[in-house]
């Protein structure tokens, strides 16, 4: 029976700004998004009958149709018929490292995996952006997911636009365990507090999102300036998320007060925040820091580096 084993990275936000809103509900975005090591594993194996099923250690994450990797193998056998009649069902068992409902893409990252893996399995032989192209099927941030890296990402995450990959950049990451922030609220809260100042244009629309391609983000990017990127580090979503949740702003002011770190902010719609840090023993001084002031143990606190591969193959 053949099988593969994938490691499935996080993302963290370097970069997000909502520009406006779009006719299909969701938001046009410019981010730049991040893979780091944090990363869950997805074994994939041959089913001998057709059935395609999920299987997780984490309690909080259902196996059931509505878990991203199984939509992700169902729009695999949807769409490649006769692969799926030819090879069958698969087992897809997930290894959860990355916190769920964290704005880490930690779904999403699966769901990447899954094509990835089904690809090989049913030997389809397709190419990344056809696996992108898959990907923006089930998500916004799985086309990222697939190629991973650093890259800026407009439309409403789909729209990719890779950079040099970043190295030797370090960071500490924290969530509280027990704490969800969902993305819709987050996203809604923050149409009904800024929506006035969105931009309304198609023309002005793209002008913004050109902007964010030669701004100074991405300019810290080119020369791997990792102080000047650490200063650059944007989250409009902060606006909201901040002033509804104590804990996260806590997060935010401890890390910030941290000898070592270069910049902090939220990931994505939270409530994970992260540091910036410039070697590793850097980060795990700063990883000691935190846990000394906040020695509760539902703060989970990882170290993790940048990484410049999305979805890698293990065996
Ligand atoms: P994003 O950054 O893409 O918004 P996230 O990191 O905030 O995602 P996820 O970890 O993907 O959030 O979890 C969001 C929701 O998706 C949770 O309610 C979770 O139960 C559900 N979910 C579905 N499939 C998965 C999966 N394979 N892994 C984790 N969560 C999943």
């Amino acid at each position: 029976m053949r099988s593969y084993t994938l490691i499935a990275p996080a993302k963290i936000n370097l970069y997000l700004e909502i520009i406006g809103d779009r006719a299909d509900g969701y938001h046009e975005l410019a981010m730049i998004l991040q893979s780091i090591s944090l990363a869950d594993q997805i074994d994939l194996r041959a089913a001998s009958t057709q059935a395609i099923r999920v299987h997780c250690d984490h309690p909080q994450v259902l196996t059931d149709k509505s878990n991203l990797a199984y939509r992700a193998a169902e729009l695999m056998a949807a769409e490649f018929p006769d692969a799926y009649a030819k090879y069958g069902g698969v087992d897809i068992t997930i290894t959860k490292r990355i916190p769920v409902a964290a704005g880490l893409a930690g779904g999403s990252t699966n769901a990447a995996a899954v094509l990835v893996g089904i690809d090989l399995l049913w030997n389809l032989g397709l190419t990344q952006s056809e696996l992108e192209e898959l990907g923006a099927i089930l998500g916004s941030d799985v086309p990222f997911c697939v190629a991973g890296g650093t890259a800026i990402a407009t439309g409403r995450g789909e729209q990719l636009s890779t950079l040099a990959g970043l190295n030797n950049i370090y960071i500490v990451l924290a969530k509280y365990r027990s704490l969800e922030v969902s993305t819709a609220w987050a996203y809604k809260t923050y149409r009904a507090s800024f929506g006035s100042s969105y931009i309304k244009d198609k023309a002005s629309l793209t002008a913004r999102a050109e902007a964010v391609h030669s701004g100074g983000m991405v300019k810290a990017i080119l020369h791997q300036d990792v102080k000047e990127i650490a200063e650059r580090l944007h989250n409009d979503l902060e606006k909201v998320v901040l002033p509804a949740y104590p804990q996260v702003l806590q997060l935010r002011e401890i890390f910030a007060s941290q000898e070592n770190v270069l910049g902090t902010m939220m990931s994505g719609s939270g409530p994970s925040v992260f540091a910036l840090c410039e070697s590793k023993q850097q980060a795990e001084k700063v990883q000691q820091g935190v846990r000394e002031a906040i020695p509760d143990e539902d703060l989970e606190l990882f170290v993790a580096e940048f990484v410049t591969h999305g979805i890698k193959i293990a065996s």
